[in-house]
């Protein structure tokens, strides 16, 4: 049965490496997200969905955005995760991968991400997932550790860093310096890395780490994350018979700040500083995006906290993968479009020139 499960996985394994050599490594998706049972009864609904494409009608104007996968509102969490699944595999093969998810506030990116109890999300499906492939691999061992961090207004939050005399953990602010080492991976100098043995361990540092995260007010929803909150889990493999670690890649998972205009959000004060650093740091993101796409001559890792921090899981030998989520109300039209936008030049089409670095 093992063996019958492993040439199994190499077949799948090479169906994958087909889509994403075909694809490019940036492949982005967008989910709408369905009416809540508490939202009285909408008649008009200004977002439909074309196979691949999100169709935003308004004011007898209609816009057509073409994703590399659409995900309606009836869609699953299992859905999702199973365009998610084959880059799992990928890092376990070795690539840095990253997850994003980006959207207005409210629009469903934790409930992507992180999901509820009844139905989780990517991120517990991604833990369990490595710890399923990896004890079906004869090939190779493996060891996992997380990290939890939250950018927020352009500083970084350990938000793994245990309280000194106490058995409390807190967000610490992290001020060491980010540095690439001559193989350009990025360490954060001072990032809490927790190992974890199986899947229980995971979620209960996953859970430690979201209790942490500093969260602000604003109007548009009263929970609204003003911080963009990044899980890394570090894949250590070890090969067969010196059994030293062999080889090291990184899988972020990021549940990014609300894209929201401030103007919308009527926020003043520290709310305003907190919507202005974010929205500086998404349009970062992506610039960084579009350039790796477009593979444009010079990448522009250095504008923000965020795009230094990803700088070696969003380049060129990386599987990154983003989830644009829109809301299916027609007030939220305008920050729909402006979403949709921001896809359509992460998703700008692909010319071949040499990539260089900032
Ligand atoms: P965001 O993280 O973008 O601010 P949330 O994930 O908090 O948004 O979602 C807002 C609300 O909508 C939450 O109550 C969440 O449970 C619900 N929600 C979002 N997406 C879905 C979905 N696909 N199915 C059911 N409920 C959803």
């Amino acid at each position: 049965l093992r063996h019958k499960e492993r040439s199994l996985d190499d077949k799948r394994r090479e169906a994958l490496n087909k889509i994403l050599d075909i694809k490019g490594c940036i492949r982005v998706f967008s989910r709408v997200r369905p009416f809540l049972p508490t939202d009285k009864q909408r008649i008009h609904q200004p977002i439909s969905v074309e196979s691949e494409k999100i169709v935003v009608r308004s004011g007898g104007s209609r816009k057509e955005f073409e994703f590399d996968k659409v995900f309606p509102q009836e869609s699953l969490q299992e859905d999702v995760f199973a365009e998610v699944e084959p880059i799992i595999r990928s890092a376990l093969d070795g690539h840095n991968v990253c997850i994003l998810a980006y959207g207005q506030t409210g629009t469903g990116k934790t409930y992507t991400m992180e999901g509820i109890t009844e139905s989780p999300g990517i991120i517990p499906r991604v833990l369990q997932e490595l710890f399923n492939l990896s004890s079906l691999d004869s090939s190779s061992s493996f060891t996992f550790s997380i990290s939890m961090l939250e950018v927020y207004l352009g500083s970084i939050w350990d938000l793994l860093a245990p309280r000194p005399s106490s058995r409390k953990y807190t967000a610490s602010r992290c001020n060491l310096n980010i540095q690439t080492d001559s193989k350009g991976s990025v360490e954060i100098d001072g990032l809490t890395e927790v190992e974890i043995s199986n899947f229980t361990k995971a979620k209960w540092w996953y859970h430690k780490g979201r209790r942490v995260r500093s969260t602000s007010w604003t109007n548009v929803n009263e929970t609204s994350s003003r911080s963009h909150c990044l899980t890394r889990i570090s894949i250590y493999r070890y090969g067969d018979t010196l059994g030293r670690k062999a080889e090291a890649s990184k899988l972020w998972m990021v549940d990014l700040g609300g894209s929201e205009r401030l103007l919308k959000t009527g926020a003043t004060g520290q709310t305003l500083d907190e919507g202005r650093a974010i929205n500086l740091s998404l349009s970062a993101l992506g610039d960084v995006i579009a350039a790796l796409r477009r593979k444009k001559g010079h990448v522009p890792y250095r504008n923000s906290k965020l795009t230094q921090v990803l700088k070696d899981s969003l380049g060129d030998k990386s599987k990154v993968l983003m989830v644009v989520h829109v809301s299916p109300y027609e007030e939220d039209v305008g920050e729909t479009t402006c979403s949709c936008t921001f896809a359509k030049r992460a998703r700008a089409a692909e010319c071949n020139r040499e990539l260089s670095e900032e």
